[in-house]
């Protein structure tokens, strides 16, 4: 789950001398139980017409999740999260760093409620041709009876809020999961800490100060160190003069060990 952590901030970086798992520490500062129910279902239902069935509908296996606070439906992405056994078991972290919520939201409502959004997840609108030729469109909407409720289940969705320290920058991310599986619900990353911009392209994490930031092109957001090969940013870059016109650029340690030696250097920006 760190590693995941670790990888969902910085990406594949270009990073040297040191790598992104050695640079960063990660601690999960929060976490938060979220009471949720967890609705299988089976639906079987064909739509049909004068011209023959338009349209069908075979779940076996079909989940939902609603919250038990206030009966919302939650994200599917967090279904993959809830396993059989209890997912609070996972996480027993001491106790005053919960905050626990109970459930406003009993079996009976969330039944009801459960049954209103899985006739919603299937109504689809189909368009089909008439014995005459002529296009219809009808809103198929599945009937309540035909739905039918396998399991509910009270979970806690374990809510963590991590912080991640890259040398000197901090990171906080919102995460629901367990130890093999987690998904990011908020989080500062994937954004060059330089320019702002969506990083899209191969992108470079600065040994200096841990920014992730553009990997070294044109825009000159990175560079290499041209003496100890470090990867540095922009803001982390020093330079000194090599042959007449052309800049030498190199990182805080180098730029410091060649002034030592009479060199004149100077910051890069
Ligand atoms: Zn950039
Ligand atoms: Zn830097
Ligand atoms: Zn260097």
């Amino acid at each position: 789950m760190f590693r995941r952590t670790i990888k969902h901030i910085v990406g594949n970086p270009l990073s040297y001398p040191k790598t992104p798992n050695e640079l960063a520490k990660v601690k999960i500062t929060k976490i938060t139980f979220i009471p949720a129910c967890h609705i299988g279902y089976s639906l079987h239902e064909d739509f049909s017409t004068r011209v023959g069935v338009i349209h069908s509908i075979h779940i076996d296996k079909g989940q939902i999740l609603i919250s038990g606070i206030d009966g919302k439906l939650i994200d599917k992405h967090l279904l993959k999260l809830v396993v059989p056994s209890s997912l609070s078991e996972e996480w027993l972290p001491p106790k005053d760093d919960v905050s626990p919520y109970n459930f406003k939201i009993g079996y009976l409502e969330a039944k009801k409620i459960g049954i209103k959004y899985i006739q919603e997840l299937h109504t689809r609108t189909v368009s089909y041709y008439g014995a005459n030729r002529v296009r219809y469109t009808k809103t198929c909407v599945p009937r309540v009876s035909n739905i039918f409720i396998k399991s509910l289940i009270q979970v806690y969705l374990p809510i963590l809020t991590v912080n991640c320290e890259i040398v000197s920058r901090r990171h906080q991310l919102t995460m629901c999961g367990n130890k093999h599986e987690i998904e990011v619900l908020e989080s500062n990353a994937g954004v060059c800490e330089i320019c702002g911009k969506r990083l899209s392209r191969k992108r470079l994490l600065c040994n200096s100060c841990g920014k992730v930031v553009c990997a070294p092109s044109f825009l000159g957001h990175s560079y290499f160190c041209e003496i100890c090969g470090k990867t540095i940013c922009k803001e982390c870059t020093y330079w000194t003069r090599k042959y007449l016109l052309f800049k030498k650029k190199v990182c805080e340690n180098c730029a410091d060990k060649l002034e030592a030696k009479g060199k004149k250097v100077k910051k890069y920006i």
